[in-house]
């Protein structure tokens, strides 16, 4: 009877795993695939806005895609710790309809506090007796691609997902369930950002640095910087940290202006703009048939 039950317990670790993996993996491979397929359909107009003339090589490619693997793992693993600890009533969020407006304001909220838990665990691993063992992995990818977003050793892994428990750990505390539906939100707005972020091409408008409704919002050059030099740009979601801090690059604006080159719409734009969408698309709509297959 023992052994039976074992056996369920370990079957029912075992199915969770598989969820976790699959929910972890596929927004990873979505999220950095449909950069790579823009970046490929795109290629003069991402040529034109490269941040670095340096490229990405093979063996920069395989590192990422396989550290990468291992992050989905250790992401896995939280995801199930996290549902986990929701069962065991020490985590707190729902799943009931929630109004637009409070959505608007948890996920907010949640990116706030985020900004500022990944600049201060960026500073920190940035410091000379943590950065061998948590970051220097990251760093490896001295000219950032789409695939760098998860390229992270072991323990930088552990460090960068313990946000989301944590966070929830904190309001359930507070007495606040959050939407699960605003967590939802939050991760998908965290690894678009991140893959931008790492895109190696500037993916925002020109003008973005000299406008004060957008300069407070970090770009892919901002980011970017951080690669190249290693000792500016800490900041994730938001420049306010690093202006805070003292820590943002002298150069930065002056660099995204040379980047950030204007769009210019001409037939062939156009032309590449549909294919890419049609792509994107048609990559979208196979892997939702895939999910529903398995789901069923
Ligand atoms: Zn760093
Ligand atoms: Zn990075």
């Amino acid at each position: 009877m023992q052994t039976a039950d074992n056996m369920t317990m370990l079957e029912k670790i075992a199915e969770h795993m598989m969820f976790g993996i699959y929910f972890d993996l596929s927004r990873y491979v979505i999220a950095a695939g449909v950069m790579a397929i823009f970046l490929f359909v795109f290629k003069r107009w991402a040529d034109n806005r490269r941040i670095q003339e340096r490229r990405a090589s093979g063996k920069d490619y395989r590192r990422e895609l396989l550290s990468s693997t291992r992050t989905v793992f250790f992401f896995a693993v939280t995801t199930i710790s996290t549902l986990m600890l929701r069962e065991a009533g020490i985590i707190k969020f729902k799943l009931d309809e929630f109004s637009t407006l409070t959505l608007v304001i948890q996920v907010a909220a949640m990116i706030l506090v985020h900004d500022a838990y990944f600049y201060w665990l960026h500073r920190a691993m940035h410091h000379p007796r943590l950065f061998r063992a948590t970051h220097l992995h990251h760093h490896k990818s001295r000219t950032p691609t789409p695939w760098t977003a998860y390229s992270f050793s072991m323990w930088e892994a552990i460090l960068e997902v313990a946000f989301v428990p944590l966070f929830l750990l904190a309001t359930s505390l507070m007495g606040i369930a959050y939407a699960g539906m605003a967590i939802l939100f939050f991760i998908w707005i965290q690894l678009a950002r991140n893959v931008m972020q790492h895109a190696g091409v500037e993916l925002h408008p020109a003008g973005w640095v000299d406008s004060k409704w957008t300069d407070w919002i970090s770009t892919t050059t901002h980011h970017d910087m951080h690669h190249s030099t290693g000792t500016y740009n800490f900041g994730f979601y938001f420049t306010f940290w690093d202006r805070l801090m003292g820590t943002e690059h002298p150069d930065y604006k002056k660099r995204f202006r040379e980047v950030a080159k204007p769009i210019v719409i001409t037939r062939s734009f156009a032309e590449r703009f549909s294919i890419s969408v049609l792509a994107i698309l048609a990559v979208g709509s196979s892997i939702g048939q895939f999910a529903s297959g398995v789901a069923a």
